[in-house]
């Protein structure tokens, strides 16, 4: 059976059966707080545990690596939705140990897209562009200084109130330890 119709049976048995019932909330999170984490697999339930927090508690953002790399991009105006008009009054950012985008190559990501089909051409045609895929591909080497500089876009946003404490960790994803980079209070 294919995977997208495994899922719809099952969620037709979840509505059907009332299991929503145990998550209603509100869109506002109860504990103000909008966090900016990888799309990794091991932290999809182990973070939010990690952290104590639950459905309906915070806003979550994602994607990969954690990082803020425009200040005009989708990331940045989710964080800026989130504060002025979700409440949110704090924002996490946290990385994480082992990331995939720790070290990746963008040689070895174009690699797999030619591998995959796409053209040459096509890759010279975005750089004529002014595309820079190279650049756009390109992870971090190292997890705190990454968290710390999305850390710091995120503070210097002219658009950011300047009284939102903005905070820097990295997770273990393997014990869920949470190791603190920038602390928001003390900046
Ligand atoms: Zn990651």
């Amino acid at each position: 059976m294919k995977t997208l119709q495994q899922i719809l049976d099952y969620n037709e048995k979840f509505v059907l059966e009332k299991k929503y019932e145990q998550f209603s909330t509100t869109k506002f999170p109860n504990k103000k707080m909008v966090i900016l984490t990888c799309m990794d697999t091991r932290l999809l339930e182990l973070l939010p545990k990690a952290l104590n927090v639950g459905n309906g508690d915070v806003k979550i953002v994602k994607n990969a690596g954690a990082l803020v790399t425009h200040p005009f991009g989708s990331i940045m105006r989710s964080l800026l939705v989130a504060v002025y008009q979700l409440q949110a009054e704090e924002v996490l950012v946290i990385g994480h140990h082992d990331c995939g985008m720790s070290g990746m190559k963008p040689e070895t990501v174009i690699d797999s897209m030619k591998a995959r089909g796409i053209q040459e051409e096509t890759l010279e045609t975005l750089t004529y562009s002014g595309i820079d895929i190279k650049e756009w591909l390109h992870g971090f080497d190292n997890v705190s200084e990454s968290v710390a500089h999305s850390v710091e876009m995120i503070k210097k946003h002219p658009l950011l109130p300047r009284d939102i404490p903005v905070h820097g960790l990295v997770i273990d994803p393997g014990t869920g330890k949470l190791d603190v980079v920038v602390d928001g209070y003390q900046s």
